[in-house]
């Protein structure tokens, strides 16, 4: 594993070997250690490559209430937001902390901590830089101890690669902001107590310029969360309707009509996240290679250069991404160099993806009960998911060469018109 060296930055009062001792001693005391690391054996161990979880809605209730509580009990042993805020309840130790932490933690068998993944990773980011004081002293320790969970509202039916085209509004109304309109593919809606929404509060501006960020109570009866059934079978997302919910201005993030900015913080937080995966999914290179020896093929030209294939690019990828990792763990911004890293991550899984198919021919479609087969099937259909989530394929491929390439935009003309004067679907912008 990586550890990265303390720099001249730190201010820490405390060293790494202390925070290492300190870590140890409380995971010791809360969670088992996990056997020791065996090598990869065909036929042994869990059986899901997949991509995506599916449980049913009472299973995951269970496993929602195992990950808050382990949450609880890391930020009440001072470990619930190492590097952030003291005033939240962090430790505001330098990110080389964490990244011990994390590495102590994986060493440990702990209740699955997924559920927090758009909350912490992105949500959370997004407040503690835009919310007003009385929200992040109420929200972020609810949010870092597992009290709260939160969910991202901004994919609409017509707005997602585009997503400044959205039509959800929020009307002010004294005090408050009445919001109506439909949201949908929200992740984790139906589990979460706080959503970040981004509405649109002036459609006489151009679409980027009339947006305005809010925190929402998904447990108001005016918002509803209604399931999305996946193609793999599990049902994570969800359509969210507002029907005219009403939010205190209060609740507001960043500036009336600066959204944009605000939503911003949120996307470059979600293409670090996903950046960071690194892997190619699936549970790792040795279960490819042990296929393929299961299934006798090592002696095949082309299976064998598919694998090597793959084996170089999951390496380089793992590489591209811990580059991107450091620069932004050194203080930098998540840059445009995370969307590559996504696009390859991306690309990687399609190739696996191919691979497996390939090896396991009619094995993936019929489930005879036979381990590490059909199996895969959640893996191969969860796959293109993968080249949507986070920004598109072709998003990325606009950002990069825009942004990285400095290659001509793509011509806009929505852009500077007035948003209401701009037709959608045959209809005029609201
Ligand atoms: C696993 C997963 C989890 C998600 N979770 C959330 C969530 O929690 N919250 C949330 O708000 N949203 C979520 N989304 C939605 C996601 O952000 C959108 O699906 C995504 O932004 C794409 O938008 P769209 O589905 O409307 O497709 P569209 O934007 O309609 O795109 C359709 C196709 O057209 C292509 N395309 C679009 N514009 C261009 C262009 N200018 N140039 C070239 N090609 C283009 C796209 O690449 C795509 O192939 C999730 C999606 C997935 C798959």
């Amino acid at each position: 594993m990586f550890s990265g060296p303390l720099g001249a930055a730190i201010v820490a009062d405390i060293t790494l070997e202390q925070f290492t001792a300190e870590v140890t001693a409380f995971l010791d005391a809360n969670a088992p250690r996990k056997a020791e690391q065996q090598a990869f054996v065909w036929g042994e161990g869990p059986d899901s490559p997949g991509l995506f979880r599916e449980p049913d809605r009472a299973e995951e209730a269970g496993q929602i209430a195992e990950a808050k509580a382990w949450r609880a009990k890391r930020y009440d042993a001072g470990f619930g937001w190492i590097t952030g805020p003291m005033r939240y309840g962090g430790r505001e130790l330098p990110h080389a902390f964490e990244r011990r932490y994390n590495e102590l933690e994986a060493r440990y068998d702990i209740p699955l901590q997924s559920f927090f993944g758009i909350g912490l990773g992105m949500v959370a980011p997004t407040i503690n830089d835009h919310a007003q004081p009385a929200v992040k002293d109420d929200v972020l320790p609810k949010l870092w101890r597992g009290d709260i969970i939160a969910c991202q509202l901004f994919s609409e039916p017509v707005a997602g690669s585009d997503l400044a085209g959205l039509q959800t509004r929020a009307e002010r109304d004294g005090d408050e902001w009445v919001i109506s309109g439909q949201k949908v593919w929200t992740s984790g809606a139906h589990y979460s107590d706080i959503g970040e929404v981004v509405c649109r509060t002036d459609p006489t501006l151009p679409k980027h310029k009339g947006l305005t960020c809010f925190v929402v109570d998904m447990h108001d009866p005016n918002i509803e969360v209604r399931p999305l059934r996946q193609m793999t079978g599990g049902a994570e997302f969800n359509e969210v309707f507002f029907n005219e919910y009403r939010v205190h201005d209060d609740k507001r993030l960043g500036e009336i009509n600066d959204g944009w900015r605000v939503a911003l913080t949120t996307l470059m937080n979600e293409r670090a996240s996903i950046g960071a995966g690194g892997g190619g999914g699936g549970g790792g290179f040795a279960r490819l290679q042990e296929m393929v020896r299961h299934f006798d093929l090592e002696g095949d030209a082309v299976v064998r250069q598919e694998l090597m294939q793959l084996f170089v690019e999951l390496k380089v990828l793992g590489y591209t991404s811990q580059r991107a990792m450091d620069r932004i763990k050194a203080g930098g911004l998540p840059g445009p160099e995370l969307s590559i890293a996504k696009l390859a991550l991306t690309e990687n899984m399609r190739k696996t993806s191919a691979f497996v198919s390939r090896v396991l021919g009619p094995r993936l479609i019929a489930d005879t009960g036979e381990w590490g087969t059909y199996s895969w099937s959640a893996y191969v259909l969860g796959m293109p998911a993968m080249a949507i989530a986070g920004g598109s394929d072709e998003t990325l491929r606009n950002i990069v060469g825009e942004r990285v390439l400095g290659l001509p935009k793509e011509p806009g003309v929505d852009t500077v018109s007035a948003f209401k004067d701009i037709p959608r679907n045959g209809i005029m912008g609201r």
